[in-house]
């Protein structure tokens, strides 16, 4: 990383002048870090045992989701919401239920007084598991060694329990919310299903405006930004859009005995390098420019050096990202991954159509049609034919002047008090991206902590959460809802 630092400013450093340089100095002088005023947060009293026993009741529930939902369980799905009341009685004495199409929750805490009210996600499915790869058994729900075991432990469970249990312990303690608040479940996340929209059509039906959307997003993450060894807290106040692209080129066929110069598998190839050679432009998106903004102030002299003068360094990013790819890489342009070949059913048959897709992560600058116009212009083949499916736009870039992003960033900054707190845009997608004609405030932060190792387990093997972790989801959610 270091070394990345010095090669950029080596670099930049000779493409400039000594003025420039100088105005460079000046800036990188003012580029520091506000003075932190030490936090006094209200303590979270959390019954971990109560906790424990909730969220391993959820996870025992084996609410895996299918694109094919034959292979789903229903029941698995059912009993999740019958144990709901027996785990948080006091939400479900306070609040009334909706049940919509496709397994969507709809929860109201009625507030004290008219207002917009605050609505918080979760999604209760979770990903299919390799169970023979596992550990320990992925449904287990069991405490081994200091975490808690289980498929969905971090994805969402961990939330669905948090929002509900720190809302059971505030209605035990006589606590009602300024404003009504919302709790708004998904069962079908995770195969991009529709429950999300269902709750949204409902709100815009109603007129309901919310101040404040919190769904999954970034988390507490050490060891992501360049120069800093402190914990970030990540805030995703937009998300990536999503598309997938199909590359196809046809032929008459025939047998590979006797080939015609160029098979549709050459062409294909041809397009799939010139795209991988040519990546899309880095652009700096607002929430990306917020972030370095932010964190860089807080880097070591090297990096401040960078951070304080992006826009002179952009052109070193761009050639060093396009070099490493990976995080950094994804969140400064849209990025293309070819996921799917497909071509003849004979080893000896020249295929008569043969297509790949790619998978395309749309920076939040760019647009379906501007990446469609740029994958056209660098593939330049008539005999490749491309052609858009699943089209997610960006999201739009959420505020962060406003009452519902303080109330999530502080709740960040009492819970986990070493930590730097930053907007950044979510390279993956949500279903809060369904709220992006109804507010202009969504926030996308996972209540928990977690190093790499452990964030590796999402939709991977061995998924967990510390019990320490768990701990802080509820003190997380009980100090945004205090403010709700
Ligand atoms: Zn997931």
């Amino acid at each position: 990383m270091r070394r990345i630092a010095k090669q950029a400013i080596g670099g930049s450093a000779a493409a400039v002048g000594t003025g420039a340089a100088l105005t460079m100095a000046a800036r990188t002088a003012l580029f520091r870090a506000p003075k932190e005023e030490p936090r006094a947060p209200q303590p979270v009293d959390v019954d971990m045992d109560a906790a424990v026993h909730a969220l391993s009741s959820l996870i025992r529930c084996k609410t895996v989701s299918n694109v094919d939902r034959a292979l789903e369980d229903d029941a698995e799905f059912e009993r999740l919401v019958a144990l709901l009341p027996e785990l948080y009685p006091r939400v479900f004495e306070a609040c009334t239920l909706t049940r919509m199409d496709d397994r969507a929750l709809l929860l109201r805490w009625p507030g004290a007084e008219p207002g917009n009210p605050a609505v918080l996600m979760a999604h209760y499915d979770v990903v299919p598991v390799d169970e023979a790869a596992w550990t320990h058994d992925p449904f287990c729900g069991e405490v081994i060694d200091g975490a808690l075991w289980g498929r969905g432990a971090l994805d969402t469970k961990v939330t669905f329990n948090g929002v509900l249990f720190s809302a059971n312990a505030l209605i035990a303690e006589g606590f009602v919310p300024a404003h009504d608040v919302y709790f708004a479940f998904s069962g079908c996340e995770e195969v991009y299903g529709p429950g999300a929209s269902h709750i949204v059509d409902w709100f815009a039906e109603q007129g309901i405006v919310p101040e404040l959307v919190l769904d999954e997003g970034g988390a507490v993450v050490r060891d992501v930004f360049p120069g800093l060894d402190r914990p970030c807290g990540l805030i995703g106040i937009a998300e990536k859009g999503f598309m997938n692209v199909r590359f196809e080129a046809t032929s008459n066929g025939g047998h590979a005995s006797a080939p015609k110069p160029h098979s549709p598998v050459a062409a294909l190839a041809e397009a799939v390098d010139a795209i991988e050679t040519h990546p899309m432009p880095l652009r700096l998106s607002s929430p990306v420019r917020q972030m370095f903004d932010c964190l860089g102030r807080h880097t070591t002299p090297l990096y401040r050096t960078v951070f304080a003068n992006v826009d002179l360094f952009l052109g070193v990013l761009d050639a060093l990202t396009r070099k490493s790819g990976g995080n950094l890489n994804a969140l400064l342009r849209t990025t293309v991954a070819f996921t799917q070949m497909q071509g003849s059913s004979a080893n000896n048959v020249i295929p008569p159509s043969a297509s790949v897709v790619a998978n395309i992560r749309i920076n939040p600058e760019d647009t379906s049609e501007g990446v469609m116009a740029y994958l056209r212009k660098t593939v330049n083949d008539p005999e490749v034919s491309i052609t858009a499916f699943d089209v997610n736009e960006p999201s739009p870039v959420s505020r962060t002047d406003c009452e519902g992003y303080r109330r999530v960033a502080s709740a960040v900054a009492d819970t986990w008090t070493d930590c730097i707190v930053s907007p950044y845009v979510m390279v993956q997608c949500s279903d809060s991206r369904h709220y992006r004609d109804l507010s202009d405030r969504v926030y996308r932060f996972s209540a928990y902590d977690a190093t790499s190792e452990e964030l590796a387990t999402i939709h991977g093997n061995d998924e967990r959460i510390r019990l320490e972790a768990l701990r802080r989801s509820i003190e997380f959610f009980t100090r945004v809802l205090r403010q709700c």
